[in-house]
């Protein structure tokens, strides 16, 4: 309601073409989804249904990536992360329904927990808010099943430290049913620590199937 007031006040320009209306215009929706490369989150090479290969041996069974992190994406991102902008929120979740194929009623919608200084720093909790978007959408349930250990920024960290930062990061509170499928999601997956380690936690927690769903993929070079 706010956000639909203050866009009168103060249009929004989409993110691609700068096009009053929306932060993102169908146009350049467009263009990043039907651009969805489908490679392998953990080694880059081509993939087959979903975004990781068959060789890769992490604790998902099934990945699903929106797009690199550059361009109209990557300013999407950057709008929502560290300019406050909340409605984004619409934006990104529409861009993950977009490349999910339909997934069975009983999946479970797992949101990355932020830390609770950056929450107050953005006045909201942005993966859940995308969560609860997503969940919504499609009729499916969201929980905050995976919860942060310690409050560690991850965002200037080395590769090396955001993996020991990862490792203890994370924890289970709630109950895991073995045969129901988690879907995990981020924002951004830079070394994949992250993803991997949240992972892992619901699989030590008894869950067998765990997917993970993320906006951009940020390449490391
Ligand atoms: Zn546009
Ligand atoms: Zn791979």
């Amino acid at each position: 309601m706010l956000d639909d007031i203050l866009s009168i006040i103060a249009p929004h320009h989409c993110c691609g073409c700068d096009e009053i209306g929306s932060l993102l215009c169908g146009n350049c929706k467009y263009n990043i989804t039907s651009e969805q490369k489908m490679v392998c989150i953990a080694c880059g090479r081509p993939s087959g249904v979903t975004c990781l290969c068959k060789k890769c041996l992490v604790p998902y069974e099934k990945a699903w990536v929106v797009g690199e992190r550059d361009g109209p994406l990557q300013r999407l991102v950057g709008l929502y992360k560290f300019e406050r902008a909340k409605a984004a929120y619409k934006s990104l979740g529409d861009l993950l329904l977009d490349v999910l194929p339909e997934l069975p009623t009983e999946t479970v919608i797992v949101p990355i927990p932020t830390t609770t200084g950056r929450i107050r720093e953005r006045g909201y909790d942005h993966m859940l808010l995308i969560a609860r978007y997503v969940a919504q959408a499609r009729g499916l349930k969201y929980q905050q099943l995976v919860r942060r250990q310690t409050n560690t920024k991850q965002r200037q960290a080395t590769a090396s430290k955001r993996d020991l930062q990862a490792k203890n990061a994370f924890f289970v509170s709630g109950k895991i049913d073995a045969d129901t499928p988690f879907l995990i999601i981020d924002d951004v997956m830079t070394t994949g620590a992250t993803i991997k380690y949240a992972s892992l936690a619901l699989c030590n927690a008894g869950a067998k199937h765990v997917w993970v769903a993320i906006i951009a993929r940020q390449t490391l070079d």
